[in-house]
């Protein structure tokens, strides 16, 4: 993870490759500010209404415009160079930002994916839980089938076995009888 105690540091073109998300460079940047576009907007509007849709307009044009080389339109005097380091830092920190949000949003595409693949496991697994389930049910009903069945033939036997050793109590009981033959 490229975020460290809720930093984020990109991975570098030294480290492009590794990974499918590409590596984190800042942009050149070559043409001038459209001054025509910066004057329509009413910086100070557009922070009263919180208005986000007008800042997604310019921030494009307003993060990767270089002012180094606009002059004072009085006296034709190059820009304060403080004025011009905190335009870059500014800049440099919104394409930082974004870098970052394009990381998230990757990121959270990628969970969202595995997510709906556990989700769709998930929903196989309970269904082979039910299948199994009603497996178990039917072996169930088939045990207490057959132990009835085993309970019914016990009671069978038993009587069999009562009956056979009452026959032979009868038999050991009842006096000898000759065959009638004459040479006894
Ligand atoms: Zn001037």
């Amino acid at each position: 993870m490229p975020f460290t105690e809720r930093a984020y540091f990109p991975a570098g073109a030294a480290a492009a490759g590794a990974g499918t998300f590409p590596a984190f460079q800042f942009r050149g940047r070559h043409e001038g500010p459209d001054w025509r576009r910066l004057s329509a907007v009413d910086v100070g509007r557009v922070w009263r209404e919180g208005d986000v849709a007008a800042l997604q307009e310019h921030l494009e044009h307003v993060t990767f415009c270089s002012a180094e080389r606009e002059r004072c339109p009085h006296c034709q005097g190059p820009a304060d160079p403080l004025l011009l380091k905190l335009l870059r830092l500014a800049q440099l920190c919104t394409e930082y930002l974004l870098h970052s949000q394009e990381y998230l949003s990757a990121q959270l595409g990628g969970l969202e994916e595995a997510l709906r693949a556990a989700q769709a496991q998930r929903d196989r697994l309970a269904e082979e839980v039910a299948q199994r389930a009603q497996e178990v049910k039917g072996l169930k009903e088939e045990c207490r089938r057959r132990k009835k069945m085993i309970s019914t033939q016990q009671m069978m036997l038993e009587a069999r076995a009562s009956y056979h050793q009452v026959r032979g109590e009868e038999l050991a009981a009842r006096p000898p009888v000759s065959c009638g033959s004459e040479s006894h």
